[in-house]
């Protein structure tokens, strides 16, 4: 699933702004890191993503990519997805949704479905405890996994 280039555009218009009114400096290496996350729906780490812009940015470092999408996350430009172990993955898609996980490759796919946001609360968290967001993971095995898994047996 790609994303189309007119939405890869309105998130970095939407990211420049913000950037703006927080007084964070639009380096090329921020941009070019939030750049990818938009454009890419496959939930990159840093890893993958300092892989990516390397060649096109020789002097970037893994450690410019981890500080970069660390404060991006803490000002709330991209977020972390929560995958319970393993490398941290990143999403600039900042709608709420939910995700299915393979165990087997990590792909990581967004997932949204309106039925799962009325959410019942158990009594004794609804009294009391107020839910800012809520997440839901779905593990399994994507469809080239299942097929790998099948012709090997
Ligand atoms: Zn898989
Ligand atoms: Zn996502």
């Amino acid at each position: 699933m790609d994303i189309s280039p007119a939405a890869v555009e309105c998130r970095l218009a939407a990211f420049r702004r913000r950037c703006t009114d927080l007084g964070l400096a639009l380096t090329p290496q921020r941009l070019a890191i939030y750049q990818l996350l938009a454009g890419d729906d496959t939930h990159p780490s840093a890893e993958d993503i300092f892989r990516r812009l390397k060649p096109s940015l020789p002097s970037l470092s893994l450690g410019t990519v981890y500080r970069n999408l660390e404060l991006l996350q803490e000002h709330g430009l991209v977020s972390r997805v929560p995958t319970g172990g393993g490398q941290a993955r990143f999403d600039a898609n900042l709608k709420e949704h939910h995700h299915f996980i393979c165990v087997r490759c990590r792909r990581v796919l967004d997932y949204e479905d309106p039925r799962l946001k009325p959410l019942p609360l158990p009594d004794r968290v609804a009294d009391g405890f107020r839910v800012l967001t809520h997440h839901i993971q779905f593990l399994g095995l994507c469809r080239a996994c299942q097929e790998q898994e099948t012709s090997c047996s």
